[in-house]
């Protein structure tokens, strides 16, 4: 039995291992990363381990001995180039080939590149795999002014790092707000103050025009609105793509990510595909829909894991993604698109709030800012389907728990 071969070893990737192996399969499992590393947790690389200067073996899932024990065959530092579908044969960059019964796609999700002058792509960096921050951190202690291009959540993560590692900041922002997909106007602003008041220089509505090495070693950034900036480090957080070549090579179903049912299945029966790469459906959410978080990613394998040893199951977690960013933990559960009304529960000035998003009388997403507890009665409202009246929301006093009774 060739067994089930695993595309990828990130959040999707390990996970998909470990239900499987917790489900009973007990053929081959083969799991293919491009990277030379264990499998490692991502989210700490824009947070703690930038700050900490942890030992990178922290960041591990399981050390080497668990995939041992687990008989888990690891081809590190491997990229898949190509799926035969007909031979369900996949094809190695050395040349080897690698045969499956069942293909699990756990790609991700590439770097968007920042477009600048092709003879200094070397001195931006990137935020998104364990050597991209390794090469950072290598540099951190020398570097005094920092420019992060890019308000979303990972360059702002990123930013308020630098900060708190005395770093001088800037972060120049395309749009007229931060995080402006992610969150209300209200949370932007609120973030948008916290940035500023640690210290942070942000720009919105400023894009790069160019950039320039001097001779003094450093970068200097002019924008298109004529302001400029020098640096030591230019670090770029302007988002990824969907890890779809592999999928589209192989004639399967995309849609801007690899399409997938509800029972995370691509358009070949022997294929089925998790986590930042994938379309999906959602009872909660209109149409298909990509949701870039670690949640799904492993919400989605453990589905999968599920239907490959025969319990039939289908995706509909509720989605649920969160942040740090200085001493604020941002928690967002529920799909915010279409949000008509926020209300809110406790005072943004005293740090830890809850904004309760709804769509018609229809609670659809919950954010908060210290608030785990809120956060944690959110997600089991949303999975419930229970939408407190807006006066219920907003009260403070009402224990959120307590609704779940009705
Ligand atoms: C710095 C950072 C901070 C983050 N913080 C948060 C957070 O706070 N909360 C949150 O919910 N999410 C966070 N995320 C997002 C989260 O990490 C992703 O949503 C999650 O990793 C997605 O898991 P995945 O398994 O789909 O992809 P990934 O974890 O990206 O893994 C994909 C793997 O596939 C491999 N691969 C791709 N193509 C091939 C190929 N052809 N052959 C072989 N291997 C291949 C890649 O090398 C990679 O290791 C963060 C991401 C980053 C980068």
């Amino acid at each position: 039995m060739a067994g089930v071969v695993i595309v990828g070893g990130g959040h999707a990737g390990f996970q998909c291992i470990d239900s499987l192996r917790k489900g009973g399969y007990t053929d081959a499992i083969t799991l293919i990363d491009a990277e030379p590393h264990l499998p490692y947790q991502r989210p700490p690389l824009s947070k703690s381990y930038l700050l900490d200067g942890a030992d990178p073996d922290t960041l591990l899932f399981r050390t080497a001995a668990f995939f041992e024990e687990q008989r888990v065959e690891m081809r590190l530092g491997q990229r898949v180039e190509s799926i035969d579908r007909g031979a369900k044969t996949l094809v190695l960059d050395n040349g080897e080939q690698v045969v499956y019964d069942q293909l699990v796609l756990a790609p991700g999700a590439q770097l968007r590149p920042l477009q600048i002058p092709a003879d200094l792509a070397d001195s931006v960096h990137y935020i998104k795999s364990l050597d991209d921050i390794n090469g950072i951190r290598e540099q951190l202690d020398a570097v005094e002014d920092v420019v992060v291009i890019g308000g979303g959540f990972i360059g702002l993560e990123f930013a308020s790092t630098a900060v708190k590692l005395g770093k001088r900041v800037s972060v120049l922002v395309r749009g007229e707000r931060i995080l402006n997909q992610n969150v209300t106007p209200e949370l932007s602003e609120y973030m948008l103050k916290e940035h500023q008041a640690q210290g942070a220089d942000i720009r919105l509505n400023t894009r790069i025009e160019t950039v320039n090495r001097l001779e003094s070693g450093r970068l200097s950034i002019l924008t298109q609105d004529g302001q400029q900036l020098e640096c030591d480090l230019l670090v770029a957080g302007i988002g990824v793509t969907p890890a779809i070549g592999l999928a589209e090579q192989a004639s399967l179903e995309c849609d801007g990510g690899i399409r997938v049912d509800s029972y995370c299945r691509t358009s070949d029966p022997s294929i089925w595909a998790a986590g930042d790469a994938v379309s999906c459906e959602h009872p909660m959410a209109e149409g298909f829909t990509r949701i870039e978080s670690v949640q799904n990613a492993v919400d989605q394998a453990k589905v999968i894991a599920a239907n490959i040893t025969g319990t039939p199951t289908t995706y509909d977690a509720v989605p649920w993604f969160w942040s740090d960013q200085y001493a604020h933990k941002i928690q967002m559960v529920g799909f915010h698109q279409g949000y008509d009304r926020v209300v809110q529960r406790g005072d943004m000035d005293s740090g830890k709030f809850t904004l309760f998003l709804y769509k018609g009388d229809q609670l659809i997403a919950v954010h908060t800012v210290n608030k785990p507890a809120d956060h944690m009665a959110a997600r089991k409202l949303l999975a419930a389907g229970i939408s407190p009246s807006f006066e219920e929301a907003a009260d403070e006093s009402l224990k959120l728990n307590t609704l779940l009774k009705r």
